[in-house]
């Protein structure tokens, strides 16, 4: 049984894809898909052995040893060509070390730029759209979901001809959340913002010179009251 974070990931994963899932842990997600008939095969990615090892285990205890490979490697560098790979997952970390590993895959070509990205991070959505962006993905489908009190993001996206180059409100925001703002869209946003201005006042308070970071917040404080007054 899977987290209601996990299924949905495993929503937009397409039918018969064949799936890297980097940072696998339990490897719970390529289990459950190939469970569910959705992959013809997967690759399950691990840097850390115990991990791994745990990978390993799940995969074996479902007799899963022919659909599902288990690597340990660093992030992308678990694919090999030969694996024909067309959807890769990354869920459940940092959107900075999310895009650490997109970056360092796309400098060892691990990524080809033709597989659909479904990533999932926990904070830092905005580097992670950057990157996407300055990588001319275009961002297909998003989704925001809350689980056990914590508010996850799910960004889908892929390469495209007519690229999009997102804004800067855009990339922390999301640009499809952004139309569609769903209940836990405003109450992330919200709670970001009550956060941003406890950071501001304890800044401000210490006398601190950090004239810039300060000013960067406040620029963010703005754009998110910009968009939460807009709130239909
Ligand atoms: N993806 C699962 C999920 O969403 O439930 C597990 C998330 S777990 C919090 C993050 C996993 O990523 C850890 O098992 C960690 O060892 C792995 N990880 C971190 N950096 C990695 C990298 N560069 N390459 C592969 N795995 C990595």
């Amino acid at each position: 049984q899977l987290s209601k974070r996990l299924a949905r990931v495993g929503d937009f994963v397409p039918d018969k894809s064949r799936l890297a899932d980097i940072g696998s842990d339990h490897a719970y997600l390529p289990v459950a898909l190939v469970l569910q008939n959705k992959l013809d095969f997967a690759v399950a990615g691990e840097v850390v052995e115990g991990p791994y090892e745990a990978a390993r285990k799940q995969v074996r205890k479902n007799g899963l040893e022919e659909q599902i490979v288990v690597r340990l490697a660093d992030g992308l560098s678990a694919i090999e060509q030969s694996d024909a790979i067309n959807a890769v997952t990354i869920c459940g970390m940092g959107g900075t070390l999310i895009r650490d590993i997109l970056e360092a895959g796309w400098n060892n070509q691990r990524l080809q730029g033709n597989e659909r990205l479904i990533l999932q991070p926990n904070i830092g959505e905005k580097n992670l759209r950057n990157w996407l962006t300055d990588h001319g993905y275009t961002i297909i489908e998003e989704d925001i979901l809350e689980e056990n009190t914590k508010i996850y993001e799910i960004i889908v996206a892929l390469r495209q001809t007519n690229r999009v180059a997102y804004s800067e409100k855009e990339c922390l925001f999301g640009p499809i959340l952004l139309e569609r703002r769903p209940a836990a869209f405003n109450k992330k946003w919200q709670s970001e913002l009550e956060q941003r201005e406890r950071i501001v006042a304890q800044l401000t308070r210490a006398q601190n010179t950090q004239e810039e970071r300060i000013n960067q917040i406040e620029k963010e404080i703005a754009q998110i009251k910009e968009v939460l007054s807009n709130e239909s």
